[in-house]
């Protein structure tokens, strides 16, 4: 149902040739613009005048993207399902506007017909003519509008029932849009929160690392000062420098001997 009425509004907004355009495009991905020229057999110039026309109705959408050898734009696009079916309801409620009007005007107004050269004239025209054809000479009729009103009131209740069943669709896709939005927030929401979590670990981490590495830092100046507090060990201690040698107590005591016996003598 919603193809044919997108194929209807693609009609009105470029011309009947172009609603075979809607058997390439997608509402859902973007078609590249030579593809879609290769498959309308068409030249892509045409095939771009039928889009930029769809999108000067807001009937479809475009990205582009850059050849990076040839440095020029390649065009991509899809059909904007809302905003067509909105293009035909919009066309449709003028219609219904123009049948309403032509209804009053045969109800409300007489016209004349001369039957031989088939003009029809509105009654303050065929007044000025004295209710006789200009061209024939014959008198004008009143013409019968009971058939013509009869078709102008079928047209009109088919309009609107065409009307109506195009608004269903637009709210069947506001709805789906509308899930979509849901969906898209929902996981944008989840992307954050997983995103505020992953901050949180990696701060805690840093912050971790940082006590860590004040621990690390604490337990080596600790270490450094046990390290201190350990005499040295040094070849010359103090100790060790006061100790006599061996050959220094032998002198020492020979000369205490000497010493005597010189007093002895
Ligand atoms: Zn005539």
């Amino acid at each position: 149902m919603i193809d044919t009425f997108l194929k209807e509004a693609i009609a009105y907004a470029a011309g009947k040739p172009a609603e075979n355009i809607m058997d390439i495009l997608s509402v859902k991905k973007y078609v590249n613009e030579f593809v879609i020229a290769k498959k309308l057999h068409l030249t892509i110039n045409q095939t771009r005048n039928i889009l930029y026309k769809l999108s000067d109705s807001g009937l479809v959408s475009s990205t582009r993207k850059k050849d990076k050898k040839k440095g020029w734009y390649t065009y991509f696009w899809k059909i904007e399902a809302l905003k067509s079916l909105e293009f035909l309801s919009q066309i449709l409620l003028k219609q219904i506007e123009q049948i309403n009007h032509q209804i009053n005007s045969r109800e409300s107004k007489q016209f004349y017909i001369c039957e031989r050269c088939n003009i029809e004239l509105a009654e303050e025209k065929a007044l000025l003519h004295n209710f006789i054809c200009n061209e024939c000479g014959e008198v004008f009729k009143i013409k019968d509008n009971s058939k013509l009103l009869k078709d102008f009131k079928r047209n009109l209740e088919k309009t609107k029932n065409k009307l109506s069943l195009v608004n269903k669709e637009i709210e069947k896709e506001k709805e789906k849009t509308e899930k979509q939005r849901f969906k898209e927030n929902k996981k944008l929401d989840k992307e954050k929160a997983e995103e505020t979590r992953k901050k949180r670990a990696a701060n805690k981490r840093i912050k971790d690392s940082h006590l860590f590495s004040e621990d690390v830092k604490l337990n080596k100046l600790k270490n450094k000062k046990a390290v201190s507090k350990k005499p040295k060990k040094n070849k010359f201690s103090k100790h060790k420098r006061n100790r006599p040698s061996v050959i220094g107590l032998k002198n020492k005591f020979a000369k205490i001997k000497k010493n005597k016996s010189k007093k002895r003598r």
